[in-house]
């Protein structure tokens, strides 16, 4: 049985093929069934600004919900989604949805969508953004893209040029997970960011951990002069959002406030008033 793996070229199935390689070919299958059978979807995680502390955006965060395997990580199929160059379409699929979607809530909540590096340099990610964009009737400005320094580690003009025509469409663009990988300041000099997103790993032990404090304070002092907005991943606790608050930092994002909800509940979330811990950090602001 010959079957094509997306590249043109032909790989022969045969017993010797160990277990882990068929294991992958079926998952490679089940992840384009998945396509047909609708089993992907996508989540919402707000972000928020600590401005006005209101919610501003949603993050779109892709689950892929199996009839036996459950529901599977994006850590896990992305990888294999990017391999494979399903990537493309799956990514599409994503701007897609999440514009539509976004189109229920009220005018001033953005949404993010992720764009995988693979998808911004081997697909058509303007035509993409113009076609979901159209198709939904979505204003540019509410959306935000948010890419990985590998985006710029190679064919850094040409992606550049990419980012700067997305720009001109009037859709924002944030770096995400920074700090982590390839981070060079020099990209933040070559182009406008409109965000930073800080890296879960920093905020984790930023107030026990002195080198992770230190990169906090200086990612968003260098938002701050920038004039660039830097959003903290991964805000688990009461202490990091104090800090984060001290620090200077726009917006947060993580289980503090809210997991990522299913599209049918952001309208309610968006109802009631941010949650209690924000409240609290309120009011311990106004008692200072
Ligand atoms: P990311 O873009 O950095 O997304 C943030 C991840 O952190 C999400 O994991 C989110 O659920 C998780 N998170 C948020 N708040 C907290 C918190 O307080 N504590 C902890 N421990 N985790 C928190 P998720 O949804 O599993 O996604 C993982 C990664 O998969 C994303 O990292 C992103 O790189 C990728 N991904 C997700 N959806 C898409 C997509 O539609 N397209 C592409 N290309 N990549 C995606
Ligand atoms: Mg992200
Ligand atoms: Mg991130
Ligand atoms: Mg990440």
């Amino acid at each position: 049985r010959a079957k094509t793996d997306g590249r043109g070229t032909y790989r022969i199935f045969n017993p010797e093929m160990d277990a882990v390689a068929q294991e992958r070919r079926l998952l490679e299958l089940d992840m384009r069934n998945a396509f047909v059978n609708g089993e992907y979807k996508l989540v919402y995680q707000p972000q928020i600004s600590l401005d006005n502390q209101e919610i501003v955006g949603f993050e779109a965060l892709l689950r892929w919900e199996h009839p036996e395997r459950g529901l599977v990580s994006p850590e896990f199929f992305i990888p294999v989604a990017e391999e494979t160059g399903l990537i493309i379409q799956l990514g599409d699929w994503v701007i897609r949805r999440a514009c539509m979607e976004a189109m229920q809530w009220p005018d001033h909540v953005r949404v993010a969508v992720n764009v995988s590096s693979i998808q911004f340099m081997r697909g058509n990610v303007i035509n993409s953004v113009m076609s979901a964009l159209a198709a939904s009737g979505l204003p540019p400005q509410r959306l935000e893209i948010e890419i990985t320094e590998t985006v710029l580690l190679e064919k850094t003009e040409q992606n550049i040029a990419i980012l700067e025509q997305l720009h001109a469409l009037g859709v924002r663009i944030a770096m995400d997970d920074f700090g982590t990988g390839y981070s060079s300041l020099g990209y933040l000099r070559r182009f406008r960011f409109d965000k930073i997103k800080i890296d879960r790993s920093f905020i984790r032990d930023v107030a026990q951990n002195r080198e992770s404090g230190a990169i906090v304070h200086a990612i968003t002092k260098l938002g701050v002069s920038f004039g660039i907005l830097t959003t903290a991943e991964g805000v688990e606790t009461q202490e990091q959002l104090f800090h984060l608050a001290r620090e200077g930092c726009t917006e947060v994002q993580g289980w503090q406030f809210s997991k990522a909800i299913p599209a049918e509940d952001v309208s309610s979330v968006l109802a009631v008033p941010v949650s209690a811990a924000i409240d609290r950090w309120r009011r311990e602001h106004e008692e200072r």
